[in-house]
Parts: structure tokens; sequence; C-alpha cells
């Protein structure tokens, strides 16, 4: 069936930051806006609403896509080799935002959209180029920073990022961890005392049971030596619904909690993912945000940008921009390292401080994040330090004597 809309389903489409109104909603964000409109005008807001609609309702077949957009029967056959590999799956709200009048060129059909070039240059990259199962001393539990260990908790994700770094792990069946497998990490976080921050990651730990996560809190909260809890999440993003009061409730109850996100691109940024950050924030839980550079998608100085301004006006503080990482099935986004410290260049000092993030790469093989800065320390002597500015101009700081 090829779906069929009016103009004027177009015109009512608001892309870009220019139409943001100036009450501060900075949102493109309008419901069903465009083909999905058709497809869910008879869906009640308080079910559009819920998580759990969200999660039941979520895109995740070919057939499925195809009430969306037109598939030839060529490119089904071949996008279906590609997610019997790498599954597909998109919730309706993340879905909704993208433009259907340049679905190709729209940063949400980017990420979410498999392409047959996942199954490109298998020689290319590797499965895991961070070495993290290497890292593991249990399974799931990454060791690799003197004091700071990285929990993964599942391998299920609303919406599955074409660009993910964890791909490997979307071969097996979509499961969560096991009370035996939290155990066993708990157990190593106890015993190594120097441990002062566990980080739960995923796929996306806020989507595990409510019971395991409370004790998966719990069990770490009864550790002396743990300071920080910190959740890397995407929920915020691709299904911000699922931030309630219950599980803001839960989460509080282990301060000081921390939570990272995933925000790419400024058409992510709706009146419902702000409320979704505002409401965390009002938790007690500050919100800091990963960028991945990826082509075609945000490599470029003006997106990074309205990104981060964004970003601040949510109160989410940008923390890295990272360079993708050379894993297999996600080649074709990658972009060359001078182009992440190119943007930085032209962010820091141009604007806020607080809008611009660490670019880091993070090193094959398992050596960690290593930041990239644009050169602006010219040269050293015993007496001064030559030192270039944002606007290229060059000062001399004297040592002290
Ligand atoms: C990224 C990462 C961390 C956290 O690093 P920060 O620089 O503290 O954000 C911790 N452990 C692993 C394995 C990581 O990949
Ligand atoms: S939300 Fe995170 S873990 Fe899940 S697919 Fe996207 S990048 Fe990967």
């Amino acid at each position: 069936m090829q779906p069929k809309f009016s103009k004027n389903d177009f015109l009512r489409m608001h892309h870009s930051l220019d139409k943001i109104e100036p009450s501060g909603i900075f949102s493109r964000y309008v419901r069903g806006i465009g083909v999905p409109r058709k497809l869910w005008e008879h869906i009640l807001d308080k079910d559009w609403n819920d998580w759990k609609w969200q999660i039941a309702n979520r895109i995740h077949t070919l057939q499925e896509l195809q009430k969306f957009i037109p598939l030839s029967a060529q490119q089904v056959s071949n996008l279906e080799k590609v997610i019997s590999v790498f599954r597909f799956g998109v919730t309706p709200y993340y879905f909704s935002l993208i433009n259907f009048q340049d679905r190709e060129h729209d940063p949400v059909f980017r990420q979410i959209m498999p392409s047959e070039k996942e199954l490109e240059g298998w020689g290319k990259g590797s499965w895991d180029p961070l070495n993290e199962e290497g890292d593991s001393p249990v399974p799931g539990l990454t060791h690799r920073y003197p004091d700071r260990v990285l929990m993964v908790l599942t391998n299920f994700c609303p919406s599955y990022c074409r660009h993910c770094n964890r791909k490997r792990k979307w071969p097996q069946e979509e499961h969560n961890i096991t009370r035996e497998r939290i155990d066993q990490m708990i157990h190593y976080i106890g015993k190594n005392l120097h441990l002062r921050e566990v980080i739960l990651s995923g796929g996306e730990p806020l989507m595990i049971p409510m019971e395991d996560l409370d004790y998966i809190l719990w069990s770490i909260r009864r550790i002396d030596h743990v300071e920080i809890i910190r959740i890397g999440s995407r929920i915020p993003v691709t299904l911000p619904q699922r931030i309630t009061g219950d599980l803001l409730t839960l989460l509080a109850k282990y301060s000081p909690v921390w939570l990272n996100t995933h925000f790419n691109h400024y058409c992510e940024i709706t009146s419902v993912s702000a409320e979704a950050c505002e409401k965390i924030v009002q938790s007690g839980i500050p919100v800091n945000n990963q960028t991945v550079l990826l082509k075609g998608i945000n490599d470029d100085v003006q997106t990074l940008l309205q990104l981060n301004h964004a970003l601040l006006k949510i109160k989410v503080r940008p923390y890295y921009l990272f360079q993708c990482d050379p894993v297999i099935g996600v080649e074709h986004f990658r972009t060359r390292v001078a182009k992440g410290i190119e943007i930085i260049e032209h962010l820091q000092g141009h604007t806020s401080g607080l809008a611009v993030p660490i670019f880091a790469v993070d090193t094959p093989g398992g050596g960690g994040k290593v930041p990239l800065i644009p050169n602006y320390c010219l040269s050293f002597s015993p007496e001064h330090v030559i030192l270039r500015n944002y606007r290229n101009q060059i000062y001399q700081y004297q040592e002290p004597i």
C-alpha cells in the first residue's frame, strides 16, 4: 500500500529551529504529522503517551515499515538480510520525528533505517574494537579505568540506532541480565575498593524490569566505596514517555545518580524530550549528553552548534562528542578524525564553553578514550608558552620565575 498524504500535512510539519516559537518550545514535534498521522490518527493521547503502548507498537518488521514507506521487492529482500543480522526496531514516537518530505536526508530516518551498507565491508572494522569483552573480569562488566566500571544490563533498546557500537550484542535474542550475573558483578565491585563509580549501560538500562533496577541500585549503594552511579540511557531521546514519576522516585532513592544521554541532532529535542529531561533534572539527577559524530547526520558545525545550544536550553550539558568507532556494520557513518577537531575549533571560544563538548576517540584494543583538541599551544620554553586563541591570534604567556 502506498501511503497518501496531502500537501497540507507537509505544511504542518515544522522542521527547523528557524520556526521555533519564541515561547521556547523548540521542537518540530507534533505527533503524527505526515505519513504517521494517517496511521496513528485514531490513537488516543493516553495510549500514545504511555511508554508501554510505545513499546508494544514498535515498528520492527519490514512489513510494518512498508505501511509508512514504499520498498521495492528487491529492497525488502536485501534489507531482510540486514535485519537478520542487525535487528530493526523503532518506537512510534521516535519514528514520528522523521520528516517524510525528505526522509533520505532526515537525521532520525538515517539513525533507524537499516541499510545494505551495514553488510558491506565485513573486513573493515571489528565486532568489538574497544575490546570490551577482553576487559571484562565478569561477563558484561567492563573494567578499563582505575576507578569506574561499566555494567551491561540488557541488549534491548526501544529503538535500534544503526550506528550503535555494541552491535555485536544484537544477533543474540533480546534479553535482560539475570540475577546471577548481577550478583557476580556486584561481588566484583564490592571486592575492588578503588571503584568509586558504577556505570549502568546496555542496551537500554532503563528498560529492565523495575524490580531488577531497584535491586541493582540497592546492591550498588550498599557498597561503601562506590560514590557515584551513572546511567547511560537513550530513553530521553527515543522513548521519553518512559520517564515516569515511579521511575524517577526509584532513581532518586539512590542519589547521587547521574544520567548521560545521547542526543545526536537538534530535531530530537522536542517538547516531550525536553519535559523528560526537565523532570530528571528536577529529581536531582544531572543530565549530560554524549553525541556520536555521524557522517551525513551531524558532521557539520551548524548542526552541532544548534544541538548543543538546544541541549543547554533543556538543562542538558554537552559532555562528549565521540568519533564513531570502527564497528562492523557502522563503517558508512564514520567521518575522518580531523572533522571532529575542526568542529571543536569552530565552537571553542565562539560560543559558550558550556556548549563545547570534549571530542574523544575511543582507542582500538581498549586503550580508553583520548580527548582531541585543536592545537592551541604552539610552543613551550622555560620562560614562556606561546598560545593561539580561537581567533588565531598569538599570545606569549610568561611562566612563573
Ligand atoms: C566511556 C567509558 C567509561 C566512562 O568514561 P568517562 O571518561 O568517565 O566518561 C568507563 N568505562 C568504560 C569501559 C567506558 O567505555
Ligand atoms: S540506544 Fe544506545 S545501546 Fe541502544 S542501539 Fe542506540 S546506541 Fe546502541
